[in-house]
């Protein structure tokens, strides 16, 4: 196979793909199909697949039970617009979510993207504020190495290095940033880890609006993964302070750290939480924002007396419905078994990793593995040895890590790990 035959001309000459050159690109690899947990190029190469697509499919490519939900609500209607309306797939999905957060979080407002759910939990914090007679507050504070999406107000509480704050300059809000925790997840607590947040909050509390993060699993920004005591302490300090507290898991929702969502690890409660990724188990995009009665009432009770947000797309029928039908699929799935089987095979497989002197750290969490070299990978070259090895991984910066879909079978992780290992050592 030649793999530079294979990138498509028009493809290369006008089709602009994420963060890459239109001058330079790097070649992109033409999918024919998918199913399971393999994607099928357009000349019948197949590659085991290690990204879940970005965290969001879990059942596996063309799956039966989602296709069937998809063709059930096309026939019914794909779409149709949500202010004055409301449909099954709407409220079917609604009340199932509301079964799986923790009970304070009452509303939900769905939305079309993960980025797009950023820019709605900001807003109705910073609309909770001015309802709540504390205007002033319209600042956030995060910790360093986030992501939280590639929208405006998304992109500002990003990690200002890794998310090109440099680039964007002053036409970004400016934000409040504290240090990463350095407490590991399965490690010790190290208090001094809270000490930025607690100095910051004593003197800039009054103008904050919210804490915004990632609970526990740090993803597109460093895969991280933290002490969850951090959130419990960082929880305590905002509700003192009046300060609201969203937690992004959209990436960590719907089982991927071993638990259904990554705020179960710490026990807390946000005031807001946003969702998206693998809540239609990979199908099409859909996110939604979840808040509580406090949020949601002291904004509906005050001028202008709504939540000014509305998306043309909102609770989008077709998507309502195939994510109605992943989430079921996964509650039925035994997930938790399959996440646990999964993390236990990483952890045996991808150890010999760190005998190997390119890598400074190996980590796991649930379906999440993640090697960390020491330099920086060459993307070009490990992009096209890991498609020769059979595997579609996709590292970034110092980053070569998988976190493959809940239905993969052992001998294709062992598959994957093995070619993870291999390529890792060429380095
Ligand atoms: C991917 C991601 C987003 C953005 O979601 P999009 O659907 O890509 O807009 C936000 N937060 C986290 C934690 C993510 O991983």
């Amino acid at each position: 196979m030649n793999f530079d035959l294979m990138t498509d001309a028009f493809d290369r000459d006008h089709l602009w793909h994420p963060y890459t050159s239109t001058t330079d690109p790097l070649p992109t690899y033409k999918v024919k199909e998918a199913h399971g947990c393999r994607i099928t190029l357009a000349d019948g190469t197949e590659l085991i697949e290690g990204m879940s697509s970005w965290w969001c499919a879990l059942h596996g490519y063309n799956n039966p039970v989602l296709n069937q939900a998809a063709k059930d609500q096309i026939d019914k209607m794909s779409h149709v617009m949500f202010g004055g309306l409301t449909h099954d797939p709407a409220i079917e999905l609604g009340k199932l979510l509301l079964e799986l957060v923790p009970k304070d979080l009452t509303h939900i407002f769905y939305a079309d993207s993960g980025s797009v759910a950023i820019e709605v939990a900001m807003k109705m914090a910073v609309q909770y504020h001015y309802a709540s007679g504390t205007p002033e507050r319209t600042d956030f504070v995060t910790i360093r190495s986030g992501y939280h999406g590639d929208t405006w107000n998304a992109m500002s509480v990003c990690d200002p290095v890794t998310g090109m704050h440099s680039i964007f300059g002053a036409s970004l809000p400016v934000r409040y940033f504290v240090p990463q925790p350095q407490s590991r997840f399965d490690g010790e607590w190290h208090q001094s880890d809270i000490e930025p947040l607690r100095n910051l909050i004593e003197k800039k509390g009054d103008t904050i609006a919210a804490l915004i993060l990632e609970p526990v699993v740090q993803g597109a920004g460093g895969m991280w993964f933290y002490n969850p005591e951090y959130l419990r302490q960082a929880v305590a300090l905002c509700r003192e302070r009046g300060i609201l507290v969203i937690f992004d898991e959209i990436a960590t929702g719907f089982g991927r750290t071993g638990k259904l969502f990554a705020l179960e690890h710490a026990g807390v409660v946000p005031d807001i939480m946003c969702i998206g990724k693998a809540l239609t188990g990979g199908y099409m995009t859909l996110s939604a924002v979840l808040a509580t009665d406090d949020v949601a009432d002291t904004i509906s009770d005050n001028y202008p007396n709504a939540f000014m947000h509305g998306p043309t797309f909102m609770g989008n029928p077709l998507a309502c419905a195939v994510a109605r039908a992943s989430v079921q699929l996964l509650l039925d799935s035994g997930w938790h078994d399959k996440v646990c089987n999964i993390e236990r095979q990483l952890r045996e497989e991808l150890a010999p990793a760190r005998n190997l002197s390119q890598v400074a750290d190996v980590r796991m969490l649930g379906a999440i593995g993640v090697i960390e070299t020491k330099e920086p990978v060459d993307m070009k070259v490990m992009q096209k040895r890991f498609v020769e090895e059979g595997v579609w991984v996709r590292p970034f910066g110092k980053l070569v890590y998988i976190m493959p879909q809940f239905i993969i079978g052992h001998e294709e992780l062992s598959f994957l790990t093995s070619a993870l290992v291999r390529v890792v050592a060429e380095m």
